[in-house]
């Protein structure tokens, strides 16, 4: 039997903290609590683990140190980097990908990485005590955010990692429930369009954005997208915008190579000496020329007014306000006309079952999502006929049972997304590397031969062989 009491499910805008009773310790699963007084209640657990750095995951681990000055902190190297507590001997202990480690006796504890911000990690924990007794493993993965696909800065899961964990319980974010996205380049270059047809209309752009992630993804496409990379454009930042990018500068080393490729030859974020020029917003907005694209990071709270250095630039000229989709609060805002943008980081409703069925839980925990995007997973009869479905709300208990043995029944035939690339002389379809762990991929790979067939509008697939020319 494995005991979660939930703190915080971030349902809605609380934070995440899930205290974990698992081979008789007491283990809390992040602590980004915005009222730390529901921890009342706390003994001082074993042990902490931080899965990454949003707020949403990290806000209160000072003040939960504070409390609990000698309960170790863990989480994966770049994200201790990126909290930077401001201590100075390490709050933090690392913790290397992939390699299990026996954090306390018979309690292991692996990181795989996660997708969805760099250093975000999956957190497998196994209690080995009933080894002895020749019980096996009791298994419990941790998922609060996750996300398959590649963005500029973070490699998407890898999901063939997880293949054959299948954790006795698994603790997985919902936050877009079932909705699903285009891809993510198609949403990548319907913002810079956006962002490019206001500037040639003579407005200028507010992106209110998460300090950290969302932020520096979209720098780095105004650094390299066709339509801004070299174009005389400037930029400005606020202060938490700008000191993320400085500790971004500090893991350059763990982002995709083609970005460390491009950090050879120029900065990523804050250089004012190229173009497009992206700088700190000045201090005094009296000689300052209005800046064509100001990034403000996204206010705690809603209605809290804009930066007053903001504002008064907001007065000299025509402005668009973008905001991404999935914002909570806004701020006061004049009116000005508002658009928002998708550039999802959290697996959607297409590939959110995927890894579920990948992973094979007894168990599937569902946080970090409101409740009607949660229920909307829970509905999918593909979920709920295979697995035991729950939906905590916060400063609730859950029980869970393991049963010895657990067949899940066989797993629906998943689809997998690709891209199509038309070059002058052929096509390429490019499809994610998962696809290889299914055994089927093996005869289709060694075929080497594929044939495609127009079935009304759907092109169809098919390996061929080159002795026998019937399809496989
Ligand atoms: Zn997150």
């Amino acid at each position: 039997m494995l005991q979660c009491f939930f703190y915080g499910t971030g349902q809605s805008d609380e934070g995440i903290c899930v205290e974990l009773q698992i081979a008789q310790y007491s283990v809390l699963l992040d602590c980004g609590l915005r009222d730390l007084s529901v921890l009342q209640t706390l003994q001082p657990p074993d042990l902490i683990l931080c899965s990454h750095a949003d707020p949403d995951n990290s806000r209160s681990l000072l003040l939960l140190h504070q409390k609990f000055p000698d309960v170790p902190i863990y989480s994966s190297i770049v994200t201790a980097q990126l909290l930077e507590l401001g201590s100075s001997s390490p709050l933090i202990q690392t913790l290397d990908w992939r390699s299990s480690t026996e954090l306390l006796p018979n309690l292991t504890v692996q990181l795989f990485p996660a997708g969805h911000l760099p250093g975000a990690a999956i957190i497998l924990l196994t209690d080995t005590s009933g080894e002895t007794r020749d019980d096996r493993p009791q298994t419990l993965l941790y998922a609060p955010d996750l996300s398959l696909t590649n963005s500029r800065l973070t490699d998407g899961l890898k999901l063939e990692e997880l293949r054959g964990l299948f954790p006795d319980v698994l603790i997985i974010s919902g936050m877009y429930g079932t909705d699903r996205y285009p891809h993510r380049r198609q949403l990548e270059t319907q913002l810079m369009e956006t962002i490019d047809r206001a500037l040639i209309s003579g407005q200028s752009v507010l992106l209110p954005v998460p300090a950290l992630g969302l932020a520096q993804e979209i720098l780095i496409l105004l650094r390299s997208h066709h339509l801004f990379s070299g174009r005389s454009v400037t930029v400005a930042l606020d202060d938490a915008i700008a000191d993320q990018c400085d500790r971004y500068e500090q893991i350059i080393p763990t982002f995709p190579s083609s970005i460390q490729n491009f950090a050879r030859y120029q900065s990523l974020f804050l250089d004012s000496t190229i173009r497009p020029c992206i700088q700190r917003l000045p201090l005094c907005s009296k000689t300052v020329a209005v800046p064509q694209i100001i990034l403000v990071s996204q206010p705690e709270t809603s209605g809290q007014p804009l930066p007053a250095l903001v504002q008064i630039l907001m007065e000299r000229g025509k402005w668009l306000l973008l905001f991404p989709h999935t914002s909570h609060h806004h701020f006061e805002m004049p009116a000005l006309s508002t658009k928002s943008y998708a550039l999802p980081n959290h697996c959607d409703g297409s590939t959110l079952p995927q890894v579920i069925h990948t992973l094979r839980p007894q168990h599937v925990v569902f946080i970090h999502g409101t409740p009607l995007k949660l229920l909307q997973l829970a509905e999918l009869d593909d979920l709920n006929s295979r697995y035991k479905l729950h939906i905590p709300s916060s400063g609730t208990g859950l029980e869970l049972p393991i049963a010895d043995f657990f067949n899940a029944p066989p797993v629906p035939d998943v689809s997998y997304e690709g891209e199509l690339i038309e070059t002058e002389t052929e096509i390429l379809i490019s499809l994610p590397r998962d696809l290889t762990a299914d055994p089927r991929w093996k005869v289709l790979s060694n075929l080497g031969l594929i044939r495609a067939q127009w079935q009304g509008n759907s092109l169809i697939i098919r390996g061929i062989s080159q002795r026998d020319p019937r399809l496989y």
